[in-house]
């Protein structure tokens, strides 16, 4: 079982209730803050393995507590938002949280975006130079993909695009950062690039967007590739 230590920064006393029995009952060590500025704080003093941030903070906006955190940790930040809030989602995201739930949320998708941060942070500290899912893998040193033993040819874009998603498992990467770190700054908001190469790549390895078996559409937010453990199914709310 993945253990270890969370912080919970939410301003509704009734969701923190609910979290707590919820991660406690599964064995992680709870510390919760109510406000922005004492998350931010006590991020630093307890060293949590993950934190849970509500973006709708009565002192400090989400973006802003997230900016504070990524400078000095890479801890991951899951971050609960509302329906209505899509822009403030993908703001967040962008300022560098990890993933999101949306409220209001099912206990079996919060604990399954929890493991899924938990177990890609654990693997991310010793970059893996070669990644498999399934009968896909990806060589990241020498650039190879093969797809039940036989190579797949990529483009560089195409192997570019695939690397960053791969690299990210189980997280999202929204689609301003993989337009910026593919083609580069200037290009962040040509969605319509993302989207003909994420159809070359997911046709060049035979995964149908309907039934994803390694790319993941989040609508109007980004991509994930498929967590390792397959546990992410794609998320049944739809972009609504
Ligand atoms: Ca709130």
């Amino acid at each position: 079982m993945i253990s270890g230590r969370i912080l919970l920064v939410e301003d509704d006393p009734g969701i923190r209730k609910f979290l707590r029995v919820a991660l406690e009952s599964q064995g992680f060590v709870l510390d919760e803050e109510a406000t922005g500025r004492a998350g931010v704080a006590r991020a630093a003093t307890a060293q949590p393995d993950l934190v849970i941030l509500d973006l709708g903070l009565p002192d400090m906006d989400g973006k802003a507590v997230i900016a504070r955190i990524r400078e000095w940790s890479q801890v991951p930040i899951l971050v609960l938002s509302v329906r209505q809030a899509e822009e403030e989602k993908v703001a967040a995201l962008d300022a560098g949280a990890n993933d999101f739930v949306v409220k209001p949320f099912g206990i079996a998708e919060l604990m399954a975006r929890v493991r899924a941060l938990l177990r890609s942070s654990a693997s991310g500290t010793v970059p893996e130079a070669e990644i498999v899912r399934g009968d896909l893998s990806i060589d990241l040193a020498r650039h190879e993909v093969a797809l039940a033993g036989a190579p797949v040819r990529l483009t560089r874009k195409e192997f570019d695009l695939l690397a960053l998603l791969a690299r990210n498992a189980g997280r999202i990467v929204t689609h301003r950062q993989l337009l910026a770190d593919v083609w580069g700054p200037a290009h962040e908001h040509d969605l319509q690039y993302l989207r003909v190469f994420i159809g070359r790549l997911r046709a060049k390895l035979g995964d149908d967007p309907a039934a994803p078996r390694f790319i993941l559409n989040e609508p109007g937010v980004g991509y994930r590739f498929l967590d390792q453990a397959a546990g992410l199914a794609p998320r049944s709310t739809g972009s609504a």
